[in-house]
């Protein structure tokens, strides 16, 4: 089966198909950086993360682009509240999203900045008028004239064929033409932050942005254009009218949005307290990788209910699995294979990507990955696998984890970047007794630790079993827990 997803605009799964050869090109609505992003924005950025890995290790080439809002009103206002330019402002945050991507594992796209695009947002705004599709009102402000799009709508499903321009809001008071006309270009207000441009003083409207830029990277026609479902309208529905008027040419082909997160039941709010940052939950205590894989477990298209429970079950399965590759690595084997394992980690590679294929439905690759994992588990213990079934077992491992990403274990190391932070932004307070624990054991990586490790087998090959305990109470000492096994030598953070 080859990959299908569903697509708003058609609203059916279908197969998915690059425009051109093997490429796909793909834009991705980016963070509005005012603040630090939530769970429900990661929520959505993982999942087009995984579409994105997905897709790369489907073959295909990608170019994967994404925007980062960093002009709005809320930055403009918050900005001068806090006494800074626009830049030192959406500059901190902006550094926050990439950190927090980085912590769970999201890979880095092609960023574009709204402000580092303004003359071609000017230009395109220009070309909108020359057409008469966007007209300038009196305070020198542009909008996009809806009533020359009559496809408007064909996005989000919603009919504005009852609709008369200008029907239902006062014209005058809006400076419209019509009700539904949107801006494309803000005048700027007095003392506002505002850039020159060739159609005059001002700044781009949000959807501008996503059009210019992502026609500028990856032509007027790419293949998919992604978000979470509260883009669909009107942002969305704007992008497709202002660029397909212009170009006369369909501007995305798929288009893919990810369902709205819940916490706990209820729609996230600060009012409520249910409202969580990354690092909100980083400072309770909890991993990356059980966040990351939380975010993953539910089908993007399905809600996902984020609760604390399931953040520590998340914690359990993410530990299932790195043991279970511990196991294979370090563990001894007699000579040969089996068929069963052999075909085990065959099916599991076959269910897996076509789980995947469909929709991508994380759920069922998670499901296919454990069913493995209980299968040679309970092989394992009965002396059921040999030596050249560890290679297959381990590559169906590695496939899951090119899409999933969670079987390293840098959580401590990541933790600790959150505990640095926090007395910079007068979290302290907020730090728990584990984040603290997993900061101390955070101070060695991965490596610092094999490094160790290895020098224990050593000292315990020559039967210097004094040097092998030194080693290990120094490695308690920091949160690492080592265990010595028939097996061979496992750790683990605490
Ligand atoms: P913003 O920074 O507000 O523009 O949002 C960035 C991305 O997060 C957009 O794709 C939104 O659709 C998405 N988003 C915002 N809230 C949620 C939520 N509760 N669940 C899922 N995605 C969300
Ligand atoms: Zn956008």
């Amino acid at each position: 089966m080859a990959l299908h997803l569903f697509n708003t605009m058609s609203s059916r799964i279908e197969e998915f198909q690059p425009l051109r050869d093997n490429e796909v090109r793909m834009y991705a609505c980016g963070p509005t950086v005012y603040d630090y992003g939530h769970i429900g924005n990661f929520r959505t950025f993982v999942a087009v993360d995984l579409l994105y890995r997905y897709l790369r290790q489907s073959g295909y080439s990608v170019r994967y682009v994404m925007n980062i809002t960093d002009v709005d009103d809320k930055i403009i206002r918050n900005a001068a509240r806090d006494g800074v330019s626009v830049r030192q402002f959406t500059a901190k945050y902006e550094t926050a999203f990439v950190e927090d991507s980085a912590l769970i594992n999201i890979e880095t796209p092609k960023f574009v900045r709204a402000t580092e695009n303004i003359p071609q947002m000017a230009e395109f705004v220009s070309r909108l008028v020359e057409k008469n599709l966007a007209y300038r009102t009196e305070d020198g402000s542009y909008y996009f004239r809806i009533a020359k799009f009559p496809e408007y709508g064909k996005l989000s499903k919603k009919d504005f064929k009852g609709m008369q321009d200008g029907a239902r809001v006062d014209v005058d008071e809006y400076e419209k033409d019509s009700a539904r006309d949107f801006a494309l270009w803000k005048a700027p207000k007095p003392g506002e932050a505002s850039w020159d441009s060739a159609i005059g003083p001002g700044r781009p409207g949000w959807h501008l942005e996503c059009s210019v830029m992502s026609m500028q990277e990856l032509g007027e026609s790419f293949d998919l254009h992604a978000g979470g479902e509260d883009l669909i309208f009107p942002h969305h529905e704007n992008e497709i009218a202002q660029s397909e008027s212009l170009t006369g040419k369909m501007f995305a082909h798929f288009w893919f949005h990810a369902r709205f997160l819940l916490v706990e039941g209820e729609k996230m709010s600060k009012s409520l307290g249910n409202f969580f940052t990354l690092r909100d939950l980083v400072l309770k205590g909890h991993k990356p990788s059980s966040i990351r894989y939380l975010l993953t477990s539910v089908p993007y298209r399905n809600q996902l209910n984020f609760t604390f429970d399931g953040l520590k079950q998340a914690a359990v399965s993410v530990e299932r699995l790195r043991n279970f590759r511990l196991r294979l690595t370090a563990g001894n084997f007699a000579g040969g294979s089996t068929s069963a394992m052999q075909a085990l980690a065959a099916e599991t590679v076959t269910r897996m990507r076509a789980a995947l294929d469909d929709d991508l439905n994380t759920a069922q690759a998670q499901a296919a990955i454990f069913e493995m994992v209980r299968q040679a588990n309970a092989a394992f213990d009965s002396g059921g696998i040999k030596k050249d079934d560890v290679p297959p077992l381990l590559a169906a491992l590695s496939k899951f984890d090119e899409i999933f990403a969670v079987l390293d274990d840098d959580d401590a190391a990541k933790m600790k970047r959150v505990f640095d932070w926090a007395p910079t932004e007068g979290r302290d307070k907020d730090i728990s007794e584990v984040l603290r624990d997993a900061a101390q054991s955070g101070q060695l990586s991965d490596a610092d630790i094999e490094k160790k490790i290895a020098a224990m087998k050593s000292a315990r090959a020559a039967r210097d079993f004094k040097a092998s305990d030194a080693l290990r109470a120094e490695l308690a000492a920091v949160g690492i827990l080592v265990e010595i096994t028939k097996d061979g030598i496992r750790w683990r953070r605490k």
